[in-house]
């Protein structure tokens, strides 16, 4: 007797962004191709935002599940390493500190690093900042890179990197990996979204040319226009500007400079904050400020006197608004990159909420003639909730806990109303130097440990395991890892050093 072979589910990615091609070449690789048509539409006539080229550690494990070779990525890309952000005047004008990819210190008879160092602190040694005792920070301050080593006996093994890359780039460099995988690109404006009327689903996109694509899952990454979850199926919009207040950008990209830093800045300013991300070819600058508290003109002004190499381009601005969809997935449809969200461009948090997005929908995706259980959906909603959320808290940790007195957008910020989440975070860490340390998404106790400190919120106790290690033990220890950190640094190759070897033409 002969098996007839299922109905393959007909999927369809809008939009050829950042977004699209990350879902489309993740669903490419990890969904079985006898099962599920990839198709993928996008607009030249419309293109992409075109920002967005700092990431976070995440994205090597998107690459690596595809297969993808580091070297040629990076080539492709103009990609640099990024060990992670360096946040100058957040807190006091003058203060600066880094967000490093990679842990504080090590836990001590079973008690994490953290309450060891606030215990010496609070005891009267002379223990320094949880800055002395991440090897990433030293990397970052020496401009010194090397992939990390495996044997976690060595301070060598104790960080993690991401890159800063071409973003446009990245999708023309995943477009070509997917196109070779099966996804099939169709170029077009879609003007019209059709719905059933009983189960209202989308069906069919019409295209300006009168093409109609016709399919039985949608993932919308249309960017802001969010042309499906948005605009077909109307999901709400959850508003969180009064939380996160910039909502406009300005862009320029400018000539490189000496030396090639292997970390993200972040500077703030009167009316938000400038980012400079150096690639290979040039450095992208940008001001995210509120329209609330600065011009266009002040704005622009700004932005090109902080450039530290000539200007390649005029500031290009975008506007946009901090929050996410009340749903992600609702019906057939599935929303992913700046169509389902987004929370502004500080500490890089889009592209890995796009992969996020991509890994859970891998699990979640409905099978071909199954048709779609609603439980699919509330717990795709649900895992995105999450992700949102957690970032969104720390992102407004940097910006409320400020000293920046007399500056009006910091004067707001200091003194506006936070969620009861981050209140919670706060408290704790201050009672018992306890940070989360979330299993799912972001972002890792240390990470939660260097904006603490960098932003001027100190704990007042720690964990009582801590008083277990004597006192002279626990200093000798500190200084021993502080010198460790130090020696490790020793025959490392520079940043740019680094990348002229690994990218060399083979
Ligand atoms: P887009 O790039 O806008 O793509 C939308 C796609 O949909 C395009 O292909 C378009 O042609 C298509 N489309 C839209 N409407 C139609 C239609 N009617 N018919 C056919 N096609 C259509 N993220 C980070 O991770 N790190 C950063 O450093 C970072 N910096 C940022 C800085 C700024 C100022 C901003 C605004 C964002 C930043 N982001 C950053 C976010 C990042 O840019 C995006 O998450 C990422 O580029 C994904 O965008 P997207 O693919 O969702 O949308």
């Amino acid at each position: 007797m002969r098996v007839q072979a299922a109905k393959r589910l007909r999927v369809v990615i809008v939009g050829g962004g950042t977004a699209g091609w990350m879902m489309a070449s993740g669903l490419a690789k990890l969904l079985p191709a006898d099962a599920y048509d990839l198709t993928l539409i996008e607009s030249d006539e419309i293109g992409t935002v075109g920002v967005g080229e700092a990431t976070l550690p995440h994205i090597k494990l998107f690459n690596d599940r595809l297969g993808i070779d580091e070297a040629e990525f990076m080539r492709a890309t103009g990609a640099t390493i990024k060990l992670g952000i360096e946040f100058v005047g957040w807190n006091q004008p003058t203060d600066r500190y880094i967000h490093p990819f990679g842990v504080f210190g090590e836990p001590w008879a079973g008690v994490d690093f953290q309450h060891h160092w606030a215990r010496a602190r609070l005891s009267g040694i002379d223990a320094g900042s949880l800055q002395d005792y991440s090897f990433a920070v030293a990397l970052c301050r020496a401009g010194l890179f090397d992939h990390p080593v495996v044997d976690t006996q060595s301070i060598r093994s104790s960080f993690s990197y991401a890159y800063h890359f071409d973003a446009g780039l990245y999708a023309e460099f995943l477009r070509t990996w997917s196109n070779a995988r099966g996804v099939t690109r169709v170029e077009g404006r879609i003007l019209d979204v059709a719905r059933d009327g009983e189960s209202g689903h989308v069906t069919r996109l019409t295209l300006a040319s009168g093409d109609g694509i016709e399919g039985d899952f949608f993932v919308d990454c249309s960017g802001f226009r969010s042309l499906l979850v948005g605009g077909a199926m109307q999901v709400p919009w959850c508003d969180w500007s009064h939380w996160l207040p910039c909502d406009r950008a300005l862009a320029v990209p400018s000539g490189s400079v000496t030396p090639l830093t292997p970390y993200t800045r972040a500077t703030a300013r009167k009316a938000g904050w400038t980012w400079r991300i150096p690639l290979q070819h040039r450095i992208g600058n940008g001001y995210v400020f509120s329209s609330r508290w600065c011009g266009e003109e002040e704005a622009r002004e700004t932005l090109l006197s902080a450039l530290d190499g000539p200007g390649l381009a005029e500031p290009r601005l975008l506007r946009f608004a901090a929050g996410r969809r009340a749903r992600a997935w609702e019906g057939n449809c599935v929303a992913a990159g700046l169509s389902s969200g987004f929370l502004e461009p500080l500490e890089s948090t889009s592209i890995f909420l796009i992969q996020a997005a991509m890994f859970d929908l891998v699990g979640l995706m409905p099978r071909p003639g199954g048709g779609i259980d609603p439980r699919l959906s509330t717990e795709f909603n649900r895992l995105f909730e999450i992700h949102y959320d957690r970032v969104r808290d720390f992102l407004i940790l940097h910006y409320m806990a400020n000293s920046r007195h007399g500056e009006p957008l910091w004067d707001h910020v200091r003194s506006m109303e936070m969620p009861d989440s981050l209140m919670h975070k706060l408290d704790l860490f201050r009672e018992s130097a306890a940070a989360p340390d979330y299993k799912l998404g972001l972002f890792s106790r240390d990470s939660w440990l260097s904006v603490f400190e960098g932003q001027g919120v100190m704990p007042g106790a720690y964990a009582r395991l801590a008083d277990h290690l004597p006192l002279p033990e626990l200093e000798r220890r500190l200084s021993d890892l502080r010198g460790r950190i130090r020696d490790g640094l020793s025959g490392m190759p520079t940043h740019a050093d680094f990348i002229a070897g690994h990218c060399a033409a083979p």
